[in-house]
């Protein structure tokens, strides 16, 4: 008989040489359980998902009771269903009000796709900005707008009309145009090692975009639900995008995404052609019981109103002179070590230690950081002493 770990490699599609290969039993809140009877501290929240923490009961219990209603019953959009009418009230009683019409999709590259078809159909304009170091997803439109040539260059030919300009480089901002269909950009981005742009540029940003009737869609896939320390990533600019885009933490560890505008702007998706975009799954009945549930834990348990008294705690534990920097936005954190090699070393014991780090696709001498919001004060001093000793 062949061990699952076996049957992993030879017959599970693999994405790298040397995946983790960790063989977890259960989990819970911020820990993982392994079959060997190992625990670890989960410090990378499955890359941002688990912000409410692994199987918060509240979450599994919207899930179970769905399930017992009904699970998939017809491709997103044709029937009412409950969960997605519900979620997408709360979603627009949470952000400003211009955002206030969901469509439903399964993850963020998916979201990404339909924001960007979104913003072409609307302005009839095919020119896309989108930032150097970007990550929007890996199916074909997000990897166009993608801003790393190494992921890239295997897949080409992409999508015409990408211009990429670069996060607090105003001169850049001419390039927003008549002709441009919209600006695509993270509010901080993460695979490129937490790199936060400008208040100011985000506002030039946002007037640039408006000057020249070019959408603004802003992707919260990895800042969205609470991490940077607001509901959302956009709130730490004071504006208002065209168009959002969830995922990852959204479900509470539920399959979900969705892109987010105004119900006027939504509408072309309507006409001309009639299922312009669909979807199955989109808006998955399950997911969304999940995602209801998740946000009610975020607002019950305060979590957000936490974050920045949590990421200090980071900072106060994280103190070593091989750390040359720390950059963070709430709970989204990057511990910036000399060169790759240095930093792998440190996190593959941090791992044989039980506590989960990770590195960024575009930074790879950089520590990710992202743990669960719920994570305790003194968990936190665990996690960094464990992450201190392995310097
Ligand atoms: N946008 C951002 C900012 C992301 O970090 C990611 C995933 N790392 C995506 C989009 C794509 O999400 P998914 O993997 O669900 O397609």
């Amino acid at each position: 008989m062949l061990t699952h770990r076996q049957l992993f490699f030879q017959h599970v599609a693999q994405t790298s040489e040397k995946p983790l290969a960790l063989e977890i039993e259960r989990a819970e809140g911020i820990y993982l359980y392994d079959v060997k009877g190992n625990s670890y501290i989960d410090l990378i929240s499955g890359i941002s998902v688990s912000n409410t923490g692994h199987c918060h009961p509240a979450v599994v219990n919207a899930i179970k009771e769905q399930i017992e209603k009904y699970m998939h019953l017809m491709v997103y959009g044709e029937y009412i269903q409950s969960p997605q009418v519900i979620l997408a009230k709360i979603l627009s009683k949470i952000l400003p009000s211009s955002l206030n019409c969901t469509y439903f999709v399964n993850s963020g590259t998916e979201a990404t796709e339909g924001a960007l078809k979104l913003a072409k159909k609307y302005t009839g304009r095919s020119e896309i900005i989108a930032f150097k170091n970007a990550y929007h997803g890996s199916t074909h439109g997000s990897l166009s707008v993608m801003g790393n040539e190494y992921y890239k260059q295997a897949f080409r030919p992409l999508l015409p009309d990408v211009r990429f300009i670069e996060f607090n480089n105003q001169d850049d901002l001419k390039y927003i145009s008549k002709k441009t269909a919209c600006v695509i950009a993270e509010t901080i981005q993460g695979e490129a090692g937490v790199i936060i742009p400008d208040v100011q540029f985000m506002k030039d940003l946002r007037c640039k975009c408006s000057d020249n009737s070019a959408l603004l869609i802003l992707d919260e896939v990895q800042t969205g639900l609470g991490r940077t320390g607001k509901m959302f990533g956009f709130e730490n600019y004071g504006i208002v995008p065209d168009i959002i885009t969830l995922a990852k933490g959204f479900g509470g560890g539920m399959p979900l995404g969705a892109f987010i505008s105004s119900k006027k702007i939504m509408h072309c998706l309507t006409n001309n052609p009639v299922l312009g975009h669909i979807t199955t799954f989109g808006g998955h009945p399950v997911s969304c019981a999940a995602a209801i549930a998740n946000i009610e834990v975020i607002q019950k348990e305060k979590l957000v109103e936490q974050v920045k008294k949590k990421e200090k705690l980071f900072h106060k534990y994280l103190k070593h002179p091989s750390i040359k920097s720390i950059r963070s936005k709430g709970l989204l954190i990057a511990i910036e070590f000399e060169n790759e090699k240095i930093n792998m070393k440190i996190i593959h014991k941090c791992i044989d230690k039980g506590v989960i780090v990770d590195w960024f696709m575009f930074a790879p001498n950089c520590m990710r950081i992202a743990p669960p919001l719920i994570i305790s004060d003194d968990e936190i001093k665990n996690a960094c002493e464990v992450i201190i000793s392995c310097m």
